[in-house]
């Protein structure tokens, strides 16, 4: 493990706040999918067809890619290519000065945070707000956000409570949630109906109308994207499907995986920019199609990560998760989508941490709407990682050394025997301290290994 991600688990793991918080949040969200997915009668057979949709448009990229181009001009819109990250904040930015913009509301996108646009819009003199209830408590305490549906999953409501009466112009004076609300409310309306441009991003592009549909359960996208005179939409090519149709197919799988509800409360599709005939809206509407190495993961084998609907509900059920939390993993995504996404984003030297901190029992696979196998992708990061000599040298040596005795059944059988005579020798029923594997030992204690093998039992025909 590397000293950067040891030291990140390690103030995790110190810190009982983030367990409490991290509990209150993803327990109730695992206890509510549970419900919602026993009252789905066909939930099997509605993650096939959703794997499939999703499979189909990554194969498929290149044509949908230009039907929704056309099908958004014909709207009114227009549609920008990014390669990079960076080229999708130049994209953005220029957007923006164009259009004179000294504010920008922003409705919560990982994406965003991917191709660092925060930190773009702030280097170009643009003010940000932040319109998620979550994501504004983000922006007060200047933190990353930890969850990919609950960035501020971190924070119980106490500090939430602290961090809104620092900030907030007339907060809350009731230690309430209906009060904290409002005090959001209050604060964030005002900058909602102020900004110059409003930024989203998007939940699904569908390619048969060039619609893009946000969901949300504050209505935050729709209030920062229908009163700006602008609004960009910053999304991955992968969230393309092609008809209404088909993202209904998603949308029934999304929620009930991410809050355990049958809907969001606001699920909207933006055709284009303002018609003569609207009462409101914008003048002008962009969309930024962003690949930052999507392409890349779909032809060196992640196509599978590419059905990813972005629901969470792969680190709410993720045992690793539940204990560090999302700040830990490091990159923009945590948990088990994060381990294997953050290799692919941020290079797999930087983050072959991630893949190794699994502990592989296939929860998350089983709860994942689109059947991702996040096991297997883990695993492939781990044998690449093995393949490219990225794992430190002892590591290296050590199971370099097993292997050796292992292709030996003699000598291994003799260094078994050896071992349990060791450990049972020196562990006196629990063995506190292993060398070599103190990394292990540190934080739980073993039980000495029984006195005979599984092995010699079963060739003595022990069953
Ligand atoms: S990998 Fe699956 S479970 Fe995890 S966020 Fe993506 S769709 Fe949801």
């Amino acid at each position: 493990m590397s000293a950067a991600f040891s030291r990140r688990v390690d103030a995790a793991l110190a810190d009982p706040i983030l367990k409490l918080a991290i509990d209150r949040t993803a327990g109730t969200a695992e206890a509510k999918r549970a419900l919602a997915v026993d009252g789905f009668a066909h939930f099997e057979q509605a993650r096939t067809r959703a794997a499939a949709i999703k499979d189909h448009v990554v194969a498929h990229l290149g044509h949908y890619l230009e039907h929704f181009e056309a099908s958004a001009t014909a709207a009114g819109a227009q549609v920008h290519y990014a390669r990079t990250a960076d080229e999708a904040c130049a994209i953005v930015i220029g957007i923006c000065k164009a259009a004179g913009a000294r504010t920008v509301a922003r409705s919560k996108s990982m994406l965003g945070e991917e191709i660092g646009l925060p930190h773009a819009l702030a280097e170009a003199g643009i003010g940000r707000i932040e319109t998620d209830l979550a994501e504004h408590i983000i922006q007060l305490a200047d933190e990353r956000p930890s969850h990919i549906v609950w960035p501020a999953m971190h924070k119980t409501r106490e500090q939430v409570s602290a961090l809104f009466k620092q900030h907030h112009t007339a907060p809350h004076t009731e230690e309430t949630i209906p009060a904290m609300a409002e005090s959001a409310r209050r604060h964030l309306r005002q900058g909602m109906l102020g900004a110059d441009v409003g930024i989203s991003g998007a939940n699904f592009l569908i390619a048969d109308s060039g619609a893009v549909c946000t969901v949300t359960n504050e209505g935050n996208a729709e209030l920062s994207l229908v009163p700006p005179r602008v609004h960009i939409v910053t999304a991955g090519i992968e969230k393309l499907v092609p008809s209404m149709g088909h993202a209904a197919q998603l949308l029934r799988l999304l929620a009930r995986s991410a809050t355990g509800a049958t809907l969001t409360q606001y699920t909207t599709f933006y055709t284009g920019p303002k018609r003569a005939a609207d009462p409101d809206g914008p003048e002008a509407m962009h969309i930024v199609l962003i690949d930052n190495g999507r392409v890349k993961m779909r032809d060196e084998g992640l196509a599978e990560m590419l059905r990813c609907i972005r629901c969470g509900a792969c680190m709410n059920h993720c045992v690793v998760f539940r204990q560090i939390g999302g700040h830990a993993y490091g990159g923009t995504y945590p948990g088990p989508m994060g381990a294997v996404l953050t290799p692919a984003l941020d290079g797999l030297a930087a983050s072959r941490d991630l893949p190794n901190a699994c502990t592989l029992n296939g929860k998350c696979q089983e709860v994942c709407p689109v059947k991702i196998p996040l096991p297997t992708l883990l695993r492939g990061w781990r044998e690449k990682s093995w393949r490219e000599g990225l794992e430190p040298a002892t590591m290296r040596q050590g199971i370099g050394a097993w292997a050796w005795v292992a292709q030996r059944p003699r000598l291994y059988r003799a260094a078994v025997r050896a071992a349990i005579f060791a450990m049972r020798r020196f562990g006196r029923g629990w063995i506190r301290a292993l060398p070599l594997a103190r990394g292990w030992t540190a934080h739980r204690d073993l039980p000495a290994p029984d006195a005979e093998s599984f092995m010699s039992r079963y060739a003595r025909g022990e069953r």
